[in-house]
Parts: C-alpha cells; sequence; structure tokens
C-alpha cells in the first residue's frame, strides 16, 4: 500500500506466475516444453546482427504475420501478434469484453489470468460451472445480454477439449458478441477452430509460441479472427505499445514455424509421454482425468495433494497446487521428458511404500 498507488492498485490480486526455482529442479510446474525450439531458432541466434537493434521494429510484425497466415491458412488481415499471448488477451479483453452492465462468462475453472484482467478493467464476470467430468459445459453459456464468453480449448488446468462441431454449434447461437477461445495448449491432440472464422465474425482465437513451439522465454503469442476483430486489437496495441514484437523475437518466430518436422515430433512425443504416464499414475491409484494439453490434472487417494506436492518437492520436482477451493484435491502436472515422467512416478511410488 502506498499512497503514490492510483486508486484501486492496492485492490487488485495480480495472476501469481508458476515459481521458477533458482536450484535445478525437474520443473513440471508451468507447461513449459521439456524439447528445445527448432534447431532453426539457434540459427537464427547465431546470425542475428546487432545493427538490427539500432532501428525500431516493423510496428505491423508483417513478416511474423504474413508466417502465421500461411501456417494457419488464413491472410495476414486476419493476424494479430503480441508480447506473449497474455498480452493478446489483455488487448482482447479490453477491446472486445468492456460493456457497461454486461457481464463476461468464463467457465468457473479456466486459466487464472482471465478474472485478472477483469478486476484491471473493472469487467463484470459471470461463472460458468464446469459439468460433473469437468468439462466446459458450452450449452450452459447465457444466450443474450453478456459482454462476451471466453474459454480456454483445451481448458487448464483440465486438459479436456471441445471438438470444433462443438464450438461451432455454441457460436451459431452467439453472434452479438465475441467469443474468444485460448488455444494455448493446441498441438497435443485437440482440435482448431481457426477454420471457423470465416463464418463467425465473432469468433477470436488466440494462440502462442510458449508451449508447443518450445518458446515461453521468448514471448510470442498471436490471434486469429475476422478483420474488424484484428482491427479492434491494432487500435488497443496502438494506445498501449507501438512494437510488441522485437526484431529476435520475429526471427525466432519464423524460425520456428518454418520447422513443421520439429514441431511433429515434438508434439508426438508429449502425447505419447502423456499416454504412458497416465497407466503408470493409474496403477498407483491416482485419478487422471483424460487431456488433451501437454499437462495432466490429477487427483491422488492414497494421499493428499499438498502432502504429494511436497513430497515431489523434497525430490527435486515441482508440480501445480492450487489453492483454489474447489481444487485442493488436485494437481496439475506439465508432461516432460520420458526420463522426467520416470523420475515423478518413481518419486510418487517411493511416497506410497514410505507410507
Ligand atoms: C500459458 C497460457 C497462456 C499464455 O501464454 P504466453 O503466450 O506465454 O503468454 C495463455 N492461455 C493459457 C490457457 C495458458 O495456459
Amino acid at each position: 500500500m502506498s499512497k503514490f498507488w492510483s486508486p484501486g492498485v492496492a485492490a487488485l490480486t495480480p495472476y501469481v506466475p508458476g515459481e521458477q526455482p533458482r536450484q535445478r529442479m525437474i520443473k513440471l510446474n508451468t507447461n513449459e516444453n521439456p524439447y528445445p525450439p527448432a534447431s532453426g531458432v539457434e540459427e537464427v541466434l547465431r546470425h542475428f546482427s546487432c545493427e538490427q537493434l539500432r532501428r525500431y521494429p516493423d510496428p505491423e510484425s508483417l513478416a511474423l504475420r504474413d508466417m502465421l497466415a500461411r501456417t494457419y491458412n488464413v491472410t495476414r488481415e486476419q493476424v494479430f501478434v503480441g508480447n506473449g499471448s497474455d498480452e493478446v488477451l489483455a488487448f482482447a479483453f479490453r477491446a472486445f469484453f468492456l460493456r457497461e452492465g454486461e457481464a463476461l462468462a468464463i467457465p468457473e475453472y479456466t486459466y487464472s489470468f482471465y478474472p485478472v484482467y477483469c478486476q484491471l478493467y473493472g469487467i463484470d464476470l459471470e461463472k460458468i460451472a464446469l459439468n460433473e467430468r469437468w468439462e466446459v459445459p458450452l450449452a450452459h453459456f447465457p444466450e443474450n445480454g453478456h459482454a462476451g464468453i471466453a474459454f480456454a480449448n483445451p481448458n487448464a488446468p483440465t486438459g479436456h477439449a471441445h471438438s470444433r462441431a462443438d464450438i461451432k454449434l455454441l457460436l451459431e447461437r452467439q453472434r452479438e458478441r465475441v467469443v474468444l477461445v485460448d488455444e494455448a495448449y493446441y498441438g497435443f491432440g485437440s482440435e482448431s477452430v481457426v477454420p471457423l472464422i470465416d463464418e463467425h465474425p465473432n469468433l477470436l482465437v488466440t494462440g502462442t509460441f510458449s508451449k508447443s513451439r518450445s518458446l515461453a522465454g521468448m514471448r510470442i503469442g498471436f490471434a486469429i479472427g475476422s478483420r474488424e476483430l484484428i482491427e479492434g486489437l491494432e487500435r488497443i496495441k496502438d494506445s498501449f505499445n507501438s512494437y510488441p514484437i522485437d526484431p529476435l523475437a520475429s526471427a525466432v518466430g519464423i524460425a520456428a514455424l518454418e520447422d513443421t518436422r520439429h514441431y511433429e515430433e515434438c508434439r508426438h512425443a508429449i502425447m505419447a509421454t502423456r499416454e504412458a504416464t497416465t497407466q503408470a499414475l493409474e496403477a498407483l491409484d491416482i485419478e487422471v482425468l483424460p487431456s488433451q494439453a501437454n499437462f495432466m490434472f490429477v487427483r491422488p487417494r492414497r494421499h493428499d495433494a499438498v502432502s504429494v506436492a511436497a513430497h515431489l518437492r523434497a525430490s527435486g520436482i515441482l508440480v501445480r497446487h492450487f489453492g483454489t477451493p474447489g481444487l485442493s484435491d488436485w494437481l496439475r502436472i506439465s508432461i516432460g521428458t520420458d526420463a522426467e515422467m520416470t523420475a515423478l512416478t518413481d518419486a510418487l511410488a517411493a511416497q506410497d511404500r514410505a507410507g
């Protein structure tokens, strides 16, 4: 609390990022990719010319947007880029959901940054309970009189994804307000709704290089939608920061998108590891929700979740426990390499033996 802060700053509840430990640990707590970025990324870093840093970058990020447009089979005008998808989401909430007297509908359990943006901007929230299978019940989103709808698909921290056909049904009855589908975890088995943007000018799809492209440290995110939505985002961006993408991020992002083989190999390895780990955890009497993401949401039955997280930490393994009421029996575990997941299941088995 400081007398220098604007009113309301002290009352904010900021997002709490997962821990980045200083000592070497097996990090299964922030859904980073365990594999390195594409080899072209290292080439870019080796040959990057300092001279490029003397000037401001392209404020329109045309080269990166063109490469994203080719990758997703859309046009450049349908692509927006930002400093991580967190920034893109922050702009989208301001551009589309700040509507006096109307609440934004989001799932009760979803990416915990959404309520943070709402508090920052003063957007009212309506939380929709998940169903008994921990899925986002699309049919329960309100029909009229709301500011819009936002959800992650696959959802976090549960990992469940709806099919494109399911989301199409939602879009057919939601035409007046923006429907934001956060595809941060696309690439691990879910379907993208990007092919629906031409038919649905109110659909905004966000994505990131942080998870499936192994580039969380580079901060590159994007949105794909109709020209009018992208223009709305550009108006917010240019009222905030004209240059969210620096020249290094642009070159690195393009190199990552060019290497489709590396992308395919990594994502398939992660999906295979996820299936093997699911079986290993179930054998230890741990409930595992079906996941189409690079993490799994699990409920230990032999010990409480807090003591499992503490035991794992003592064994050099970080996982994520959410203190949120309703989630306290669960742990979110990122998919690492096979060796990391074997270390995880070995540590869990050791806790069982210790009783
Ligand atoms: C990780 C994550 C993001 C943010 O990704 P960045 O591009 O690294 O900012 C957005 N949405 C969800 C659901 C995420 O899990």
